[in-house]
């Protein structure tokens, strides 16, 4: 065993009962930390063969754990059709037409983060533009917000999709006057309808593609995420973890349609702090900017339009029920007020089951639930929140890109939308995330948009300036929240003797720089269970 020796460190090791300290000893064969304190008390640890690293000063957190995050399609992104920049739907269809130019003809065109509200009039596209640019070619397009997907006639006719085919329970298929649908599908319900028939991607390609992310990630200081996708990317991981590659730590949260597998074959994580099964996911309604949130009142200006709840009510009971009972975090997705509203009688049900059972929820043991996103919630949900010990998974990051969208479709309720202060000011745990792709994940700019409420690209005016977070507590939430958040608390999230050596070197003092300097700070190095992943001090 090698112990390495820290010194010489400005560390916020986030544990309220040892704030501050200069110095930490890693051992790093089993990766846990062995003392934290001033350079001589660890020096005393250490012992004669310890290695010793000078940190000359610079600033120390735990490392960052992103509490919400899709990496394959974060991979992807950096793949596949870029559509984010395109300022209406015709570059999109030049971006398509390019793209078929160098694909032979039969095989799938994929990509999107397209966003209509940015395109003059804000009208949804239509296969129309994509037939043109791709007659011979399968198209599938996904909107920034991964709630739509934008598909051409030839994607249809593979896919069945016809004037016939039934509107979908938990989605909508978007239909011309004569009943023909028009290439826009919205939500799971439609969406899963063209997923059956898309071509599956390489898996060595995957594999490379998600190597190159994890470096990625650990630029940027992150050490751990929770990576909400299916058993595919999971597959990867392992493969990376059994092969000594994988250079951040993974907490799995699987989609909830494969809670019959987990509970009929069971949940074997290996004993391994590098990755494990920890969760399942639910969708409980769309999007904002996809007018697909659902919602206790119409959208602005849009009267009757109550959103799309992506499951019925009964069978999100069973599922949270289920997931409960095998000890699975569950996280779930709810952006508008109903959806929120619906999730709670959920964990309450699940939390009153529980109890019938003689095992009443208990934090102590594990299990977690959480709010993904959070956007717009009731103030006596909000209550509920707090009674029923749900995390508030927050992105901040959405919360200045929406801005403008949040305004538009929320009229008046903007104002107690992403109230993240007042979550924090209530007692609920909140945990910070980026939901790359669809945003960032470059924590110093989160935390840029956390505390500053504003983006550092385009520094505009704060957006409801008195529910930023103070720099501690989005620290916090980037770290100790995040890590209670996948029930990891006694692992992670803090620079404390027995929990993994996971850390971050940066340049300057996040504490005391100037706020609007957050995102110009810089990740100096990257350790992992005591090892330097990145960079160097
Ligand atoms: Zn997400």
């Amino acid at each position: 065993m090698t112990t390495v020796l820290f010194l010489n460190g400005n560390i916020y090791t986030m544990d309220a009962l040892q704030p501050r300290a200069q110095a930490m000893a890693i051992d790093d064969v089993s990766g846990r930390i062995l003392a934290v304190g001033s350079n001589d008390e660890v020096r005393r640890v250490g012992g004669q063969h310890a290695e010793l690293i000078d940190i000359k000063g610079r600033t120390v957190l735990p490392g960052f754990i992103d509490a919400h995050i899709h990496l394959m399609s974060t991979a992807y992104r950096a793949y596949h059709i870029d559509a984010e920049n395109a300022s209406s739907e015709d570059e999109v269809a030049e971006l398509v037409r390019q793209r078929a130019a160098k694909t032979p003809p039969g095989r799938w065109i994929q990509g999107g983060r397209w966003d209509k509200n940015l395109w003059p009039g804000g009208r949804f596209p239509t296969k129309a533009s994509l037939d043109a640019a791709a007659p011979h070619h399968p198209v599938v397009l996904w909107s920034k917000d991964g709630h739509l997907l934008w598909v051409n006639s030839l994607a249809l006719q593979k896919a069945g999709i016809t004037a016939e085919t039934p509107e979908p329970e938990t989605g909508a298929i978007l239909r011309d006057g004569s009943g023909e649908p028009t290439g826009i599908l919205q939500e799971e319900g439609a969406t899963s309808l063209m997923y059956r028939v898309v071509e599956k991607s390489d898996p060595e390609l995957d594999r490379l593609l998600i190597e190159e992310a994890l470096q990625k990630l650990q630029r940027s200081g992150i050490t751990s995420i929770h990576d909400i996708e299916g058993e595919d990317t999971l597959q990867i991981f392992q493969q990376l973890r059994d092969e000594g590659k994988l250079g951040v730590r993974v907490q799995m949260v699987l989609p909830r349609q494969l809670l019959p597998q987990l509970r009929e074959r069971g949940i074997k994580n290996e004993d391994n702090d590098l990755l494990r099964v920890t969760g399942i996911k639910i969708f409980a309604d769309g999007t904002l900017g996809s007018q697909t949130a659902a919602m206790l009142e119409s959208f602005e200006g849009n009267p009757g339009n109550f959103g799309i709840l992506s499951i019925p009510e009964n069978e999100m009971q069973a599922v949270v029920r289920d997931a409960s009972d095998l000890g699975l975090m569950v996280a779930i997705h709810a952006i508008g007020d109903r959806a929120a509203r619906v999730a709670l009688n959920s964990i309450e049900y699940a939390q009153r089951w529980l109890a019938e059972q003689g095992r009443p929820y208990d934090p102590e043991r594990g299990l977690r639930y959480r709010l993904e996103h959070v956007q717009l919630i009731a103030r006596n949900d909000l209550e509920r929140m707090r009674r029923l010990g749900v995390v508030a998974s927050i992105q901040p990051y959405h919360a200045v890109a929406d801005r403008d969208l949040a305004v538009r479709y929320w009229g008046k309720r903007h104002r107690y939308a992403y109230a993240y202060r007042t979550m924090h000011e209530m007692g609920i745990p909140i945990a910070l995330g980026s939901d790359a792709p669809v945003e960032t994940f470059d924590p110093l700019h989160i935390l840029y948009a956390a505390t500053v409420r504003s983006d550092p690209e385009s520094r505009r005016p704060s957006w409801l300036p008195d529910q930023a977070l103070s720099v501690s507590n989005a620290l916090w939430g980037y770290t100790l929240g995040a890590a209670y958040a996948g029930a990891e608390e006694k692992l992670k999230g803090s620079i404390t003797v027995g929990k993994l050596g996971d850390a971050v070197v940066l340049r300057d003092d996040i504490v005391h720089v100037p706020q609007e300097k957050m995102s110009e700070n810089g990740v100096q190095a990257t350790i992992l269970g005591g090892k330097i992943v990145y960079g160097e001090v």
